[in-house]
């Protein structure tokens, strides 16, 4: 059975490790680099991604982290954990760098920072039914390489159409929180890449 890790510098920690177990997985937090040495894949939090970019660095992980993703450790970012996968960040702030990973662009905080957050179900590639999908001050993907899935877009209002869920390989990426609704099929999903039969 894999040992899902859930990266613990910061964020929602405790709602992805009991979202994933409720699939029966094994997890652990991790927070330093022997511990990230004793799992099969990682699970990054929402939170604040400039904190965990400096905690993270201070913590000694940003390097080894990098370094598991690139051998092919699948890897899950929800909101500030997208942020964290994704190649390229606009409207980072100064000198804020990424585990990176995912081939785009993602936008902080796009979704208007009058609108804090909001709720909409939204269809994501691999789901049958909609995803009642929970943003917080959430960042959306401005755009992808060619080796970037597109598995999900916002679907009402000025950001219908803008992308919130991305898959690049052993990467999943999503805009919005799955730890918080109770719905664990993000996470199943997840966990099929893991034991590779999605
Ligand atoms: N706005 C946050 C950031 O830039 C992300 C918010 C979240 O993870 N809920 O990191």
């Amino acid at each position: 059975v894999p040992t899902i890790g859930v990266l613990a510098l910061q964020g929602d920690v405790r709602e992805h490790r009991r979202a994933l177990e409720s699939c029966g997985a094994s997890t652990e937090s991790v927070r330093r680099p022997e511990e990230l040495e004793r799992v099969d894949a990682i699970v990054i939090p929402g939170g604040e991604s400039t904190t965990m970019w400096r905690l993270a660095r201070t913590f000694e992980l940003l390097e080894p982290l990098r370094k598991r993703i690139e051998q092919g450790m699948p890897a899950y970012g929800s909101c500030a954990g997208m942020i964290m996968l994704a190649d390229r960040i606009a409207d980072g702030a100064e000198g804020q760098e990424t585990i990176g990973g995912i081939d785009m662009l993602v936008r902080r905080n796009a979704f208007g920072r009058q609108v804090d957050s909001f709720e909409e179900d939204i269809h994501v590639t691999g789901l049958d039914t909609a995803y009642h999908a929970v943003f917080i001050r959430a960042p959306w993907v401005e755009s992808v390489g060619g080796a970037a899935e597109v598995l999900g877009r916002a679907e009402s209002g000025d950001a219908a159409g803008r992308i919130v869920a991305v898959r690049q390989g052993h990467l999943l990426a999503t805009s919005f929180h799955p730890e918080l609704t109770g719905d664990a099929r993000i996470h199943r999903l997840f966990l099929d890449m893991v034991k590779g039969t999605q």
